[in-house]
């Protein structure tokens, strides 16, 4: 098999040709039709979060291990079973949940894998989708996706479910107010029509861009408004109708960690899923003043995507503008999603 592999955090991906792999147990080995490549991977990459005054948080320190074959985003087409796996359709595509975790802690036995206490996700602790072919340990994280193109298919694994399991913590409140949405890079433009899925109000958006606030409106968005004006505060709850309900933060820099905290309502919730990184910016005493629920979401679980791929194959999620490369192009890739020339997805099709 080909694949590209990190061998040291910093550093450039590697192409690399490994043995065939062979299945075993419940194991499904599928050749690779389709992967994503996310922002995260540039994290991974550099090997660390940076997290604010002088500290950052590194992935060697917490158990990921070199080399490793990144790639979370994948979709592929079944090529063997293991003796004890079911018996899956080889003519179909079928895209990987990614988040997959021990089975034994009690997230994993709560169906939150994706907080597993000690995680075997797809491209981070176990080798990922930059490769030709890629085995995943059991069918039940393959979900078949009917008539979709697999690059179109794949980024749902990660963008598209970290914004749908966001929303879904504020699902309550998506038809009383207009959430709002921090950032709309490519995880903003699937939100504001994942919002139009879930029979939400159009939301209210906030990015410095005028380009990306533009495509917001286009894509279905009531407001779309300068996180640099002096009054971002008051435009938001002016387009809102009052403070904000809910507020869900693509980006996770103190900037708009900030904002999300100033617009939001008593009572209500600041949901943050970006990673930029920084230091927490709240006054301690607001927290509890304002009654505010500050919480963090991390991808999605197994029943949110069996959802979210539901929704999916009915045609309601929106497609975010891909483009596809060869599995070689990696490098380049994640140097223009460093630089923010990508414009979308960019996925690999090995
Ligand atoms: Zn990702
Ligand atoms: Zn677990």
């Amino acid at each position: 098999m080909r694949c590209q592999t990190l061998n040291e955090f910093g550093g450039d991906v590697v192409a690399e040709e490994r043995a065939d792999m062979t299945v075993t147990g419940t194991e499904v080995l599928l050749k690779v039709t389709a992967n994503g490549v996310c922002h995260s991977d540039l994290h991974i990459r550099e090997g660390s979060y940076n997290l604010g005054a002088g500290k950052t948080l590194s992935f060697a320190d917490r158990g990921m291990k070199l080399p490793l074959v990144m790639g979370h985003e994948p979709a592929g087409m079944v090529v063997e079973t293991g003796p004890e796996s079911v018996e899956l359709d080889s003519t179909k595509n079928f895209v990987i949940f990614p988040w997959q975790g021990c089975m034994e802690c009690h997230q994993c036995e709560s169906g939150l894998e994706n907080y597993c206490s000690a995680p075997r996700y797809t491209g981070l602790q176990v080798d990922g989708g930059y490769a030709d072919y890629i085995k995943v340990p059991h069918a039940r994280y393959l979900f078949d996706i009917g008539d979709m193109e697999p690059s179109i298919a794949a980024p749902l694994a990660c963008s598209g479910l970290t914004t749908y399991s966001a929303l879904k913590k504020v699902e309550d409140t998506l038809t009383k107010a207009p959430v709002v949405i921090l950032g709309v890079g490519g995880l903003g433009l699937m939100c504001v029509g994942l919002v139009k899925a879930m029979g939400g109000l159009p939301p209210v958006v906030v990015d410095i861009d005028p380009a990306k606030r533009e495509a917001a409106l286009k894509a279905g968005a009531s407001a779309a408004i300068d996180g640099l004006a002096d009054d971002a505060v008051a435009q938001v709850q002016a387009a809102v109708g009052g403070p904000a309900l809910a507020v869900i933060d693509l980006v996770g820099a103190e900037s708009t960690a900030t904002l999300g905290f100033d617009v939001v309502g008593k009572g209500c919730k600041l949901v943050i899923v970006g990673l930029f990184g920084g230091a927490s910016p709240w006054a301690l005493p607001l927290i509890p003043v304002k009654a505010i629920t500050i919480m963090g979401s991390y991808a999605g679980s197994l029943g949110e995507f069996a959802e979210l791929i539901d929704l999916a194959r009915k045609g309601l999620v929106p497609a975010l503008p891909t483009k596809t490369y060869p599995l070689e192009a990696v490098n380049g890739i994640l140097n223009d999603l460093e630089a923010g020339k990508v414009i979308g997805r960019a996925v690999l099709t090995p």
